[in-house]
């Protein structure tokens, strides 16, 4: 099969990989490099045009195929995937910067995992029937919305994107889906295994380009009723204004700032090893990382120290390396503006205790933009650095006393997406579970993740919920039918 990348990659519209209508590209950078390698289309309202016209002839038939015919195909797109990981893997890495291992281990089976699990979920999907005693039965309706937006993050890039198309097409929709510019290139590749697996033209398009332009025109379009976005709360904001007037359907998945609750009682080794990943993994760059960890005071000198002296043996480097723990960060806009942050939370007080340097690597990655693991004490609860996400490799350290004061804390951030509690004390465990103020709740644990299950945050990191049924939901309209007796 060949899953080359070709230097100008393109868009999958109609059936067919196709350039750009206005023939401008932009740089694809691999960031641990800093080399363009490709060139991704600059698409703009008239791509969107041309796949939502593509989408118009399809979408009648592929909202008739049977459940059968959809599970086959997203099945046989699954093992594509699987077939081909190596390359995919590769490619997620050279576009990303995260180790390869992680990109094998996580981002491209996940990818996979997400088409066979809605292909699944479609052929249990049911509807309810309400029944008025003898009077009338009522009975719900769940049917295609028709065409559907899915734009997606640089982070998770594979992972992600197929989180939203997976079950858009499932549940009978057309796609119009925009993968992050910054990290395109799986994008392109999934391209080419619809068409190999044989997914009918125009039912799927993927459409590469800026956010505020091709984006915006996905969010524009009126013939596109649902957009089920995954990104940071000012382009959630942005997208929000455009299609709340417009009365589409939505569903933001935005940032977090997460806190990572830990108690004295905690399963000490379990946490320690965990709290290391829920901090650095993916550089820091997954929305789930727990950036705020609230220590109770008790034994805040003994964490802090182990804490330090185990991060300092996540050795920085080329995301090819078997041994390298951390990549490097996604461009060099991302790169500034962690490094950036670090200098905001030193002007703010905090005290660096480990890190807080960009890393320069000998050889091929001489250039690459690698950041240290950094680990910050001394901060107010209010400050910029614990309120604003960063997204990096960037940890914040603070202490509390007393169960409302640990809570109190947790809450202080406007975001609302998941929290992490450790403690060996069931009840405590359910208390903060109850009271805080995050749509994810993991309690000794992190990143434990049932496909089946709510994602999704509250305040700012979001509204709506993605996963299992309620993604299924999320891609259908509901209809309710009344038949008097
Ligand atoms: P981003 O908001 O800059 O971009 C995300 C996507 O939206 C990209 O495809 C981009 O081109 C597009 N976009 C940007 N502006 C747009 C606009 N005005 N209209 C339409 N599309 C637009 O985010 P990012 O920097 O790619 O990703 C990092 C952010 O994503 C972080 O804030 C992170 O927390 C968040 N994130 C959230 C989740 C979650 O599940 N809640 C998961 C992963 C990442």
């Amino acid at each position: 099969m060949n899953l080359e990348i070709p230097y100008y990659i393109e868009n999958y519209i109609g059936g067919n990989l196709v350039a750009p209508l206005s023939s401008q590209f932009i740089d694809c950078v691999n960031p641990a490099t800093a080399e363009v390698f490709a060139q991704i289309p600059n698409s703009n309202e008239k791509d969107i045009e041309l796949a939502v016209q593509a989408a118009t002839i399809a979408k009648e038939s592929w909202g008739n195929t049977t459940l059968e015919e959809r599970f086959k195909i997203l099945n046989r797109i699954a093992d594509l995937i699987d077939e081909n990981i190596d390359a995919f893997a590769l490619a997620e890495t050279n576009d990303n910067g995260k180790p390869l291992w992680l990109s094998k281990k996580v981002d491209i089976p996940r990818a996979s995992a997400n088409f066979r699990f809605f292909a699944t979920g479609i052929m249990h999907f049911a509807s309810e029937s309400h029944s008025m005693q003898g009077k009338a039965i009522n009975y719900t309706l769940r049917q295609p919305i028709g065409i559907v937006g899915c734009i997606s993050p640089w982070n998770l890039p594979l992972y992600l994107f197929t989180w939203k198309i997976a079950p858009a097409l499932a549940a009978g929709n057309c796609v119009i889906a925009k993968p992050s510019e910054v990290t395109p290139i799986t994008a392109f590749l999934l391209s080419k295994i619809c068409i190999i697996a044989g997914l009918p033209a125009g039912v799927l398009n993927i459409v590469h380009g800026l956010g505020n332009s091709c984006g915006e025109a996905i969010v524009k379009h009126k013939k596109i009723k649902a957009i089920s976005f995954t990104g940071s709360t000012r382009a959630g904001e942005q997208i929000a204004s455009i299609a709340a007037p417009m009365f589409k359907k939505l569903s933001l998945e935005l940032g977090g700032k997460n806190p990572n609750i830990i108690f004295a009682d905690c399963n000490w080794d379990k946490m320690m090893k965990t709290t290391i990943q829920s901090s650095f993994s993916n550089q820091g760059q997954i929305c789930l990382c727990g950036s705020r960890i609230l220590i109770e005071e008790s034994i805040y000198q003994k964490f802090k120290s182990e804490f330090i002296e185990k991060v300092k043996s996540l050795t920085v480097g080329d995301p090819l390396h078997e041994n390298s723990k951390q990549g490097a960060v996604v461009s060099k806009s991302h790169f500034d503006k962690v490094l950036n942050c670090i200098e905001i939370a030193k002007n703010e007080g905090g005290k660096i205790l480990l890190g807080g340097n960009a890393v320069k690597l000998e050889g091929r990655c001489a250039n690459g933009y690698f950041i240290e693991p950094t680990i910050i004490e001394g901060l107010d609860a209010n400050c910029t650095t614990n309120m604003e996400e960063i997204f990096g490799p960037i940890v914040t350290l603070q202490t509390f006393k007393t169960l409302e004061e640990a809570l109190q804390l947790a809450n202080t951030s406007n975001y609302g997406l998941s929290a992490t509690i450790w403690t060996q004390d069931i009840s405590k465990a359910n208390y903060i579970a109850a009271k805080t103020e995050s749509g994810i709740l993991w309690v000794n644990c992190w990143l434990v993740r049932d496909l089946r299950t709510p994602f999704g945050g509250n305040k700012n990191s979001g509204i709506g919920r993605e996963g299992g049924w309620e993604a299924l939901k999320f891609f259908t309209e509901t209809k309710n039918v009344c038949i008097e007796f």
